[in-house]
């Protein structure tokens, strides 16, 4: 069967959106208030002859309600399912709490984690706290607007 790879970050980072844009599908729900995937949701993706399972998750928040909880579940099957984890941050915030939170979760797993920057379409960021979070080069990217998805998918096809 084919190779899967989990797209896994906070709320509102635009995992969905980048979803959507890598399997070129609108499968997931794009939503501007947090937290609206609960479920794994999985799409087909290929890129240059390689063909994987590509799986949305619902944005980690670590609290203690029921929902919350559900996703943590969630995002630790799709973890233990994945061959490559995508992390999504988001470069217009910097790194936030809930960021090195997920990226302290993520240091533990032995798979690849490739370090999306999302929503660079404009260049007014700064990237060197990114590296911060210890999990090496961010590429960037913008679901959004199509930008960087093809570098992206190159550095997961490193790990296929
Ligand atoms: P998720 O919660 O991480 O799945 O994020 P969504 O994909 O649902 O997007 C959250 C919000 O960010 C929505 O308002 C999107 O329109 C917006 N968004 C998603 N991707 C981008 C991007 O590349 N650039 C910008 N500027 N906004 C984005
Ligand atoms: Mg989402």
């Amino acid at each position: 069967s084919h190779p899967v790879v989990a797209i896994v970050g906070r709320p509102n980072v635009g995992k969905s959106t980048l979803f959507n844009r890598l399997i070129q599908r609108r499968l997931a729900i794009e939503e501007p208030t947090a937290g609206v995937t609960r479920d794994r949701i999985y799409g087909r993706a290929d890129w240059t002859g390689h063909e994987f399972w590509l799986i949305d998750t619902g944005g980690l928040t670590f609290e203690e309600d029921k929902i919350s909880r559900e996703i943590h579940r969630q995002v630790k099957l799709a973890m233990e399912e994945a061959n490559v984890i995508i992390f999504v941050v988001d470069v217009r915030s910097g790194p936030v709490t809930l960021d090195y939170e997920v990226a302290a979760m993520l240091r533990k797993t032995t798979k690849p984690v490739i370090l999306a920057a999302n929503k660079a379409e404009s260049p007014n960021f700064d990237m060197s706290e990114f590296y911060a979070l210890g999990l090496g080069e961010p590429t960037l990217t913008s679901g959004a607007h199509g930008l960087g998805t093809g570098d992206l998918l190159d550095e997961v096809a490193k790990h296929l």
